[in-house]
């Protein structure tokens, strides 16, 4: 009687314990990419650690902690002329930090508004030379295209920039070894507007992207409140459609209670609370990446 008692206690206690862990799977699945990886005990494993927000290995920033309403916001592919002072005079009647990913040619081209972005306070990214997919690319080419974008904003500015982001967060294991070397960190996001379409050249959109209708500064306001979560890195682009939506879009986020930080900020947030300069002086002492926990 006794060992039947037994029995059935353990049984119930592996019951239980079977149905928490697959609940909390079930839960966090969308997070995780999917139930076949959340109930894996590898992705706990990472949970726990923080290697899903942060990977100190592959040097891949992927999001900010689960625990603060906090969102960070990156534009990409600018600076550009018809829309990188707007979204500058938006944001600083705004009090909201951002980071911008530059292209280099774009910078080559717009020296003054890199200067600005800096001047304003804001972080600048590495975003290649000529916005081009590296994953096609050899190990030189893609050495030259960050390397490149590098020192068109050290021109520009006298700044170095530890932030990357590939285009079209595309890359390989050649493009982390280059992101090693050149002693980078890559910038990745959660949550897009689709604010590229129907603003960038169509020879680089896919055929599924060129099937969606232009896109509009309701639906980038629409689409980021929608996908809304703590530590969420937004992705938006420098162009006129989003300097358009960005006041509303800024107000829509705070009143959904979400703060605005810097991708810096968050990141000293994390669980290995990583400490970078963004943008160090590009003759000064090199920076220090500090994780220690
Ligand atoms: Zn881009």
């Amino acid at each position: 009687m006794r060992v039947s008692k037994t029995v059935a206690f353990s049984l119930a206690a592996i019951g239980i314990g079977v149905a928490v862990y697959g609940l909390a799977a079930f839960r966090v699945r969308g997070e995780a990419g999917g139930l076949s990886k959340s109930i894996t005990p590898a992705y706990w494993m990472e949970r726990a650690t923080g290697r899903d927000l942060f990977d100190p290995d592959k040097r891949i920033w992927y999001k900010g902690v689960r625990e603060r309403k906090e969102v960070c916001i990156t534009f990409d592919d600018g600076p550009h002329p018809l829309s990188c002072k707007s979204i500058l005079s938006t944001l600083k009647d705004k009090k909201v930090p951002a980071t911008f990913f530059v292209v280099g040619k774009q910078v080559d081209a717009n020296p003054d508004l890199v200067k600005m972005i800096v001047a304003d306070g804001h972080e600048v990214g590495n975003h290649t030379y000529d916005h081009v997919r590296l994953s096609k690319l050899t190990r030189e080419q893609v050495y030259d295209q960050i390397n490149e974008c590098d020192l068109a904003v050290e021109r520009a500015t006298g700044l170095k920039m530890t932030f990357f982001r590939p285009p079209g967060m595309q890359y390989t294991d050649t493009v982390l070894s280059v992101v090693h070397q050149k002693d980078k960190i890559m910038v990745h996001w959660v949550i897009g507007a689709k604010d590229f379409i129907g603003t960038v050249p169509s020879d680089e959109l896919t055929s599924e992207q060129k099937k969606e209708a232009p896109i509009t500064p309701d639906k980038v306001v629409e689409y980021v409140v929608k996908q809304l979560r703590p530590g969420a890195i937004i992705l938006l682009h420098d162009n006129p459609v989003t300097a358009t939506a960005l006041p509303r879009l800024i107000d829509a986020v705070r009143q959904k209670g979400f703060e605005f930080k810097s991708c810096k900020d968050m990141m000293e947030e994390l669980p290995q609370h990583v400490k970078i300069d963004p943008n160090p002086p590009a003759h000064g002492p090199d920076r220090v990446l500090a994780s220690h926990n």
